[in-house]
């Protein structure tokens, strides 16, 4: 099932027609979930609008108020972790916009089947790049520690180490794309902690390697070593 409109008369900036999009798409879910009778185990919707992404995103809700009422009934219809991206090049919704010579309605076009990844499990999908835009790419400085780990942003806002290539396809996909720490917050000292009391106050390799399945964390062996000479029951068992 598709539906495309053509644009208003009256003039809308783009990010308002594909935030008008992204709810003609959340109703369509709930019609097609409602006009049939086979179990749905998840859902998700794709947006090639990181704009969108971010307003469904966004833990404020001041937005103007055409943005917030259709913020608002999107959210009545969809949760925010249903949202996904889909690159402009893979979203079949652009053969009924862009119409060209590659442009294939054929039965086992794109049009029809739907992008490549939705057939791979959902942590080979596309994430968004925060690295990908000219405008974006002005918000990570280049002095930025964060700068050379080439980070995406992932459907909570999470940035994330891009481990598409890096890493083996089979893996798992936190360890894909681990989740970037600063390695002088509270909060990954904690984190640490936990994994050195946990696997047993042990070896520093245990631990550095289990972390390592999850976060990306600056001198985590400097870390993990700080962890295990500060804790306590340590001290007592030398
Ligand atoms: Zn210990």
């Amino acid at each position: 099932m598709a539906r495309s409109k053509v644009a208003p008369v009256k003039y809308l900036s783009v990010p308002r027609m594909e935030l008008q999009a992204a709810l003609l798409g959340a109703r369509l879910m709930r019609t097609i979930i409602e006009c049939h009778t086979l179990p749905i185990n998840e859902r998700y919707i794709h947006t090639d609008s990181e704009v969108v992404l971010s307003w469904i995103r966004s833990p404020s809700r001041e937005f103007k108020q055409f943005v917030a009422c259709r913020i608002g009934k999107i959210l009545s219809l969809t949760e925010p972790t249903m949202w996904r991206h889909v690159p402009t090049k893979q979203n079949p919704a652009d053969c009924l916009t862009k119409w060209g010579k590659e442009t294939q309605l054929e039965t086992d076009s794109q049009w029809f089947k739907g992008p490549p990844f939705l057939y791979l499990p959902p942590s080979n999908w596309p994430i968004q790049k925060i690295l990908s835009g000219k405008k974006t790419e002005q918000n990570i400085p280049t002095t930025s520690v964060l700068h050379s780990l080439s980070p995406v942003s992932d459907t909570f806002g999470v940035i994330r180490i891009d481990g598409r290539t890096a890493n083996a396809e089979y893996a798992e996909y936190d360890a894909r794309y681990p989740i970037i720490l600063p390695k002088q917050h509270h909060i990954t000292r904690l984190l640490i902690e936990d994994y050195h009391s946990s696997l047993g106050h042990g070896n520093r390799e245990t631990v550095v390697n289990e972390v390592r399945q999850r976060f990306h964390v600056p001198s985590l062996r400097t870390l993990v070593d700080r962890a295990a000479r500060d804790c306590q029951r340590c001290k007592i068992a030398k």
